[in-house]
């Protein structure tokens, strides 16, 4: 398997590249998962909120891989924040996915109109005491949501995902999370399609220097910085597409010149006001 894996603050290693299942009808997450799995992922980022949990485990089980070799995310949804609420869910997330335990399980947004985050990562920190997660982190938390979780808790989050691409990098976010030891998971790593990314003359220009595709040097672009990606695809042509990535490397200007593209646009909302 050509794809790399990052060390996390606790120890446990992640690949850096894996699937995403954002919007995978839960109708069709055993096909498409078990397409991913089968061009050669072996990281899959769920939630809760998606729905599709059970068609995810059911890919897993149906893959015959080895559990050890699978890594598996799956979030918190933000009404189940709390300390017996989130117990609650994560069990349920546990049982839809079939699994023993999960790799990483994450805050998926701070919500923090109802000050409940920190309450819900104590409850983090017990579930990965008691081994069902093997690592624990956060999701779209920025410096001030993360400077409170050091301050009144004692396990550093061991990623914060966040919502990152050439349009919008939230440098301030990154700097801080790599400076206390999170690395950084980028969703909507190629923009989800909303911006003309792929046209944009430093990434087709790079692409056509490379023979490889638009998609494939931003892809390449957030490896090369350090980042976790899971590009989410339907289509099987497009999983492989994503995954062929090893066999080309940016140049210090090509970086530069896609990492110039930052616009402030972001595709969702912002964090404060997700509740
Ligand atoms: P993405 O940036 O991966 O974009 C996905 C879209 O890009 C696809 O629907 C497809 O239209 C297009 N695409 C994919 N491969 C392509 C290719 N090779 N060529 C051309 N177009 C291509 O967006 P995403 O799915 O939102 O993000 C990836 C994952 O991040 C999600 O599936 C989910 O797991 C996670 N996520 C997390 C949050 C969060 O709040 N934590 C939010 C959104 C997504």
């Amino acid at each position: 398997n050509p794809v790399p894996t990052l060390t996390l603050n606790d120890g446990h290693t992640i690949p850096q590249l894996g699937f995403g299942v954002f919007k995978v009808d839960p109708n069709e997450t055993l096909r498409i998962v078990s397409d991913a799995l089968e061009v050669g992922y072996r990281h899959i980022d769920t939630a809760a909120i998606y729905g599709n949990e059970a068609g995810v485990g059911d890919a897993l089980a149906n893959s015959g891989i080895a559990r050890s070799e699978l890594f598996v995310t799956t979030k918190l949804w933000n009404d189940r924040q709390g300390t017996q609420s989130a117990f609650d869910a994560f069990d349920e997330s546990l049982e839809k996915l079939g699994l023993e335990y999960v790799d990483l399980y994450l805050i998926h947004w701070p919500a923090p109109a109802n000050d409940k985050y920190v309450e819900a990562w104590k409850a983090l920190e017990k579930i990965r005491e008691s081994g069902r997660a093997r690592s624990i982190g956060v999701s779209n938390f920025l410096v001030p949501h993360l400077e409170r979780l050091l301050a009144e808790t004692d396990v550093v989050p061991a990623v914060n995902q966040i919502e990152l691409h050439p349009a919008h990098q939230q440098p301030e976010v990154t700097a801080f999370a790599r400076a206390n030891g999170i690395q950084i998971e980028a969703w909507g790593p190629l923009g989800q399609g909303k911006y003309p990314l792929f046209d944009e003359p430093a990434v087709a220009g790079a692409a056509a220097a490379h023979g490889k595709s638009p998609a494939q040097v931003v892809i390449r672009w957030h490896l090369q910085l350090g980042n976790i990606v899971f590009p989410k695809s339907d289509k099987r042509s497009r999983m492989a597409e994503n995954f062929d990535v090893f066999d080309f490397e940016l140049s210090a200007p090509e970086l530069a010149a896609i990492t110039a593209l930052e616009s402030a646009g972001r595709v969702s909302a912002h964090p404060d006001e997700v509740n």
